[in-house]
């Protein structure tokens, strides 16, 4: 018997995910129809049968399969939640692509994400299952002894990051998923680091000397020598020793630990002293400066975008945490501080910072009275702010957010080096057991080479430097764009940006500055001019449109009886308002056809607002609109970059001409309603060749932000929902950003191509070396091992770091 499911999901905003839930949801044999109801923000789902409870977890599941929504918390008839847990002891990709394989095996999890850039588990479950526990479990066995620890919002995480500290084994060197118990007794990790930096040094010099007294043949010194090198290889190797009898223990025996082990000891029980501790030495030392540099870069790149403030000062000298402040208190804010909460400026003029928030480095002044972003830096004198914004609504917050998620997608390239990671190691390893085959039974090299050739070969059988250096890449990428006021929602649209063959753009609000400048009022009526801006002023106070808000400018008056109207909008044509029992229409001729008024169309220069009260036809007024001065040098820059540029508008043709043609588009449109907008688009999307960038200002236009392969918002620094459903928001509306984007886009690119050609032809060359006994002669081939291991490793997240040197060449 058919049955009628229905799904509610709380944040279904964006039409994208839910096409592509939709699109999960029809490929299920026993679901007959699917249905989306944007409002309501629910899903009903018809099947054959009523559903059983596997059934049922297939259909969450199909909810949850896209990039764009895991994170967003489901609530079904039994709900689905979503849960974030701190996970401090990962740092490497590799380690992180393990846990998250193991915790999507698990029945109770629908699905996890794990981060390994800002540490994060994402976890989504049923609400009738506790999954802490099992997680916990899960990433206690993945990553020996690792921990996690809960984490509600933001802030608490930070606190309880920092409360927690000394529970958390943050000392895991997670090369390779190999064994990251606790090997230190200190439990401070600065004196960690600097008894580990002592023991560096002390095997080090012991190293040089006993090196160097065996080279200068020193008299009645072999003793020492032995002594010397013994020590220095304890003082360095110490860690190996207990990680590989930890790993060896957990029946982990093929990881770099344990081979480098072997490979010592061996060259040390042939009496090699020198090989066998330098041998060790090199690794320890790569690996030291490769954690450096990882810890580093994430810092550096981190540091772009960082955007944290956690408590404000009030007026009467209390300190609060920002999540307490309430609208209407009263914050001081100090110079050289980051503006904690929107809000109002009660006392003192300054000037601000904005680079944070729109990229934009001029400082910008701002007087009593203005209305000031979280975000910005005061930077000239102390100023007293009127809260008018929770933490939760502020600016601050939302740009925060938007670029905590931005690390959770996956770029298709990222995606492929995960799978490619499972792949590599067992091929190495399979490479190196034929290697011995080869050299001991048929070649019937010694033992002692042989073992030595196929260390060679295991020791680079970590994908360590692809799975680091990768997503590594991309997270500069974003942090880079993000210093340039673009914020940019994932590493896959930095990949599409450079794949984009058409740039459709939206007229206005995009193109022209959406600032219209009333030119014109004619009257055909008995209302004076007056009356009519006075009519159409009310009549356009609800909406949201550029219009809108400058009819309001040229009214310069406070519209009045503002409760006792019913305002409807018809997108891409104008309203409909009952005012004062009278029903008025202010829009285009597409609005006056649609109510079928009898209008003379005006041959007037610029964008037409017709007026008709009760169905009777009034005048119009005439607006203009400026084009941005930087649209002519953007368009020109995508035409020269082959790239087909199309505007498309809602607007009049003659508009429209005017300003495709001097701005330079290769192909406009006009008079199109959002709908016919989106078909277009559509259109240009089922061409399959090449990507399909939509740039919209988010009026009226989010169903082609989302469905758009990248769609980038003009931010407009405060308007949210077109930051929501785009995968770029360039913050300060200003069109130069896109070269900019590009550029970085092109560039991290650039450098991810460089890393892997580098690190997969030294892994071979490393290979090739391993494999002919000839090349491998004494600590060589070892030692290029080690170099194609961490030296690789350290040299291409040095190569990532170039992307934050990126500066756009004016
Ligand atoms: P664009 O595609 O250039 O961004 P829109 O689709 O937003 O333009 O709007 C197209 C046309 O619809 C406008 O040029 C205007 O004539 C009319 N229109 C849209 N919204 C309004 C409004 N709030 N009031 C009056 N006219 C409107
Ligand atoms: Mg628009």
């Amino acid at each position: 018997m058919p049955t009628k499911k229905h799904l509610h999901i709380d944040e279904l905003t964006c039409p994208h995910c839910a096409e592509n839930i939709i699109e999960n949801l029809e490929s299920l044999d026993f679901i007959e129809e699917v249905n989306i109801n944007y409002d309501t923000k629910d899903i009903i789902i018809v099947s054959k049968d009523e559903l059983d409870d596997n059934q049922t977890k297939m259909v969450l599941e199909a909810c949850l399969l896209n990039g764009h929504c895991v994170n967003h918390s489901f609530n079904h008839l039994q709900d689905i939640i979503t849960e974030e847990y701190h996970f401090e002891d990962i740092d490497c990709a590799n380690c992180a692509a393990k846990v998250e394989r193991a915790l999507n095996k698990d029945e109770d999890i629908l699905n996890a994400k794990v981060n390994f850039i800002n540490k994060k588990i994402i976890i989504t479950h049923m609400n009738n299952v506790e999954v802490y526990d099992v997680v916990s479990k899960i990433v206690g066995r993945v990553e020996n002894g690792a921990t996690i620890s809960k984490m509600d919002d933001d802030y608490e995480h930070e606190h309880h990051h920092h409360e927690h500290h000394h529970h958390h084994h943050d000392d895991f060197e997670c090369e390779c998923g190999h064994n990251h118990e606790e090997v230190s007794f200190f439990k401070d990790k600065h004196l960690r680091n600097i008894f580990r930096y002592a023991l560096l040094i002390i095997g080090f010099v012991c190293f040089v000397t006993a090196h160097a007294l065996e080279q200068f043949e020193v008299a009645n010194t072999d003793i020492l020598v032995l002594v010397l090198f013994l020590v220095g290889y304890i003082a360095i190797g110490y860690e190996i020793v207990i990680k590989s009898v930890l790993s060896i223990i957990h029946g982990d025996i093929f990881n770099e630990n344990t081979l480098m082990l072997i490979a010592s000891i061996g060259a040390l029980c042939v009496k090699e002293f020198f090989e066998g501790t330098m041998v060790i030495l090199l690794y320890k030392i790569g690996e030291f400066f490769q954690d450096r540099a990882t810890e580093n870069s994430k810092n550096a790149i981190k540091e772009l975008m960082e955007l944290k403030v956690d408590t404000v000062t009030l007026t009467n000298g209390m300190i609060k945490n920002v999540k307490e402040v309430n609208v209407g208190e009263i914050i001081s804010v100090k110079v050289g501080e980051r503006i904690p909460l929107d809000g109002i400026v009660k006392k003192g003029d300054t000037s601000i910072d904005m680079k944070t928030l729109t990229g934009e480095s001029m400082p910008t002044y701002i007087n009593e009275g203005e209305e000031i972003l979280s975000g910005s830096i005061n930077l000239s004198k102390v100023i007293e702010v009127e809260v008018t914004k929770q933490d939760k609504d502020s600016t601050l917050s939302k740009v925060r957010k938007l670029v905590d998620e931005a690390t959770n997608q996956k770029s298709k390239t990222e995606q492929f080096i995960t799978k490619f990671a499972r792949i590599y190691t067992p091929v190495i390893l399979l490479i190196a057991i034929a290697v011995f085959l080869i050299q001991f039974l048929i070649i019937k090299e010694p033992i002692v080479d042989t073992l030595n050739n196929v260390f060679t070969i295991l020791v680079i059988s970590c994908p360590c430097a692809l799975v680091i250096s990768i997503p590594l890449a991309y997270f500069a990428g974003i942090g880079s764009c993000s210093a340039n006021g673009v914020l940019v929602k994932g590493g896959n649209y930095l990949d599409a940006l450079t794949k984009a063959k058409y740039f459709v753009f939206d007229k206005t609000g995009t193109i022209t500055k959406g600032n219209f400048k009333v030119s014109d009022v004619v009257t055909t009526s008995n209302l004076t001019k007056e009356e009519m801006i006075e009519i159409v002023a009310k009549a356009e106070q609800y909406s949201l449109h550029p219009i809108a808000k400058s009819i309001e400018d040229c009214y310069g008056k406070k519209v009045e009886n503002k409760d006792e109207m019913i305002a409807e909008e018809y997108s891409g044509a104008g309203v409909k308002v009952k005012i004062d029992e009278k029903i008025v229409l202010v829009g285009n001729d597409n609005l006056m056809n649609q109510f079928n008024i009898k209008y003379e169309p005006s041959k007037a220069i610029g964008t037409i607002l017709y007026l008709a009260v009760e169905d009777k036809y009034c005048g119009y007024i005439v607006i203009s609109d400026e084009v941005k001065k930087e649209a002519k040098d953007t368009i020109d820059y995508l035409n020269a970059s082959n790239i087909i540029t199309v505007m498309l508008t809602g607007d009049r043709e003659e508009v429209a001409k005017d300003v495709a043609s001097r701005v330079g588009f290769r192909e406009y449109k006009s008079k199109l309603l959002p709908e016919q907008k989106y078909n277009l688009l559509k259109e240009y999307l089922d061409k399959n060749d090449g990507k399909v960038v939509y740039i919209g200002d988010g009026i009226n236009d989010a169903p082609s932000l989302t469905l758009a392969d990248v769609g980038i918002a003009m931010g407009g620094i405060g308007s949210d929902s077109a930051k929501e459903c785009s995968d770029i928001v360039i913050m300060n509306d200003d069109l130069t950003k896109i070269k900019t984007s590009m550029d970085i886009a092109k560039y991290t690119k650039k450098i991810i191509i460089e890393n892997i050609a580098f690190i997969l032809l030294i892994k071979i060359a490393a290979l090739v070396v391993g494999a002919i006994p000839k090349l491998s002669l004494g600590s060589f081939g070892m030692i290029f091992a080690i170099f194609a291991d961490v030296g690789v490793c350290l040299l291409s997240i040095l190569n990532v770091l170039r992307i934050l040197r990126f500066r756009h060449k004016e």
